[in-house]
């Protein structure tokens, strides 16, 4: 007989079925005995009344490996609406140890239990609502490919590898390499801006590393960023290009992944076709009018700021993503573009969403001359240094005015999903006290 998954055992109703799986609950109770068992499309329920079916699991524990044949029933009360009754039941693998967790119930993701939940991660992502927040994240992944080819976007891929910090900053891995020293890419920063030189527009998904020190909710040594770079565009025609793509991504993810946002209860966002967008200096002064915390003149927003500033959008401006404009020139890096007619300012925004940055883009310097003249200045940089000849190359031989933007796919999903730490929506994550499992 030919296997079927979990899901389909109700069209089955009357007829016999297989399915395979992994034992993920067993309750014998003598003469009526349950069994709940997962695939890859969730779970059903086997009933077993013959004693010598239900004496093949004695000392069997949850992760045995299961064949069963039976009959399929419609069952409304059971997982998906049927059950298989009168099973045989075929031991594929057996597992004799106690499971480390109960995985049939919600898994606790209180600050404290966190750990917890890592050290036991192999295992737990078996319960289904921790797998729901990584089938959400492969939706989000999947509908952000999606809008960006359908705008003649090209993905690539570039080198984890480097020879040197490119951006500068402490925060960057350092590793023996042969004897030379190498450094784990801290940002694809400078390969999506030679990609622009290729294919106009660009994107990657791509492994990002920083030597964080914090603890924050906030922050990993490795994470996932979506960096997206754009030839010949304009500063508003980035901002629309990432509304579009936040505002297609969700409405995708609300349509194919409804069932695991609901194990979670996640709220749709509401969101305006075009984000608001307001100035730092408006934030500042709208934030300290309003709390009595006093943060103008400040060059970049406090955590408690953008919390406050999203919460605003959302009631006063009917959104909850907002771009945060005008930051100070002082704090850009070399690679990002003055705006000329406020020469105060870079041409630089931030995305909030849900009381977090969640993306950083800007306008970047194409003009050859004066990048080499931003990156003595601001980043203390050789033209000849390894680091940078090769993005340079890419100037001397012709870039268009350009810009993009880099996003951290961790934290949209932790905010999409309504989940208070970025390391819940990470697989494996990695921080200052964790490098495993
Ligand atoms: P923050 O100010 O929150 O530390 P950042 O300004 O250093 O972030 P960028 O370098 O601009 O961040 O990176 C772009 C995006 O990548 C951020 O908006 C965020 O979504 C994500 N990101 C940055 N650093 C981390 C990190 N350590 N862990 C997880 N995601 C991160």
């Amino acid at each position: 007989m030919e296997r079927i998954l979990s899901s389909d055992v109700v069209k089955h109703a009357g007829k016999d079925v297989l399915v395979q799986g992994w034992l993920h609950k067993k309750r014998l109770l003598g003469g009526l005995n349950f069994l709940v068992i997962r695939d890859r499309a969730g779970l059903v329920q086997v009933v077993a009344e013959d004693e010598a079916e239900v004496e093949k699991l004695r000392g069997m524990q949850v992760g045995t490996v299961l064949t069963i044949e039976g009959q399929a029933f419609e069952e409304p009360r059971a997982p998906g609406g049927a059950e298989i009754r009168q099973p045989k039941i075929t031991v594929d693998v057996s597992v004799t140890d106690e499971s480390p967790i109960e995985i049939d119930k919600p898994l606790s993701h209180k600050p404290e239990n966190l750990d917890t939940l890592f050290e036991n991660r192999v295992i737990g992502l078996r319960n289904l609502q921790e797998q729901a927040i990584f089938k959400v994240q492969a939706a989000v992944e999947e509908a952000i490919r999606q809008y960006l080819f359908s705008q003649d976007f090209t993905e690539f891929n570039s080198p984890k590898l480097l020879p040197g910090a490119t951006e500068g900053g402490a925060e960057v891995f350092k590793l023996d390499y042969f004897g030379k020293q190498a450094t784990l890419a801290q940002s694809a920063q400078f390969y999506k801006q030679i990609m622009v030189g290729v294919f106009e527009r660009v994107f990657e998904v791509n492994p990002t590393y920083r030597a964080e020190p914090s603890a924050t909710t906030r922050h990993m040594t490795e994470f996932i960023t979506v960096d997206v770079e754009m030839g010949f565009a304009t500063f508003p025609e980035l901002l629309n290009l990432l509304s579009n793509l936040i505002n297609s991504a969700v409405a995708e993810v609300w349509k194919n992944s409804e069932n695991q946002l609901k194990l979670w209860d996640a709220k749709q966002p509401v969101l305006k076709s075009e984000f608001p967008v307001l100035t730092m200096a408006e934030i500042h002064e709208k934030y300290s009018k309003a709390t009595g915390t006093n943060t103008v003149g400040e060059k970049d927003l406090r955590p408690d700021e953008e919390r406050w500033i999203c919460d605003y959008a959302a009631k006063e401006l009917g959104s909850e993503a907002v771009f945060v404009t005008e930051w100070p020139a002082s704090e850009a890096k070399f690679y990002h573009k003055v705006d000329e007619q406020n020469p105060e300012f870079a041409e630089r925004f931030d995305l909030l969403f849900r009381g977090v940055e969640i993306a950083t883009g800007s306008m970047r310097e194409h003009r050859y001359d004066v990048l080499i003249d931003q990156l003595a200045k601001k980043a203390g940089g050789q033209p000849e240094d390894d680091g940078f000849r090769y993005f340079l190359m890419a100037f001397k031989y012709g870039m268009p005015p350009h810009g993009g933007f880099g996003m951290g796919l961790e934290r949209l999903v932790e905010k999409i999903i309504g989940l208070a730490n970025i390391k819940e929506a990470t697989l494996f994550p990695r921080d200052i006290n964790r490098l495993a499992p």
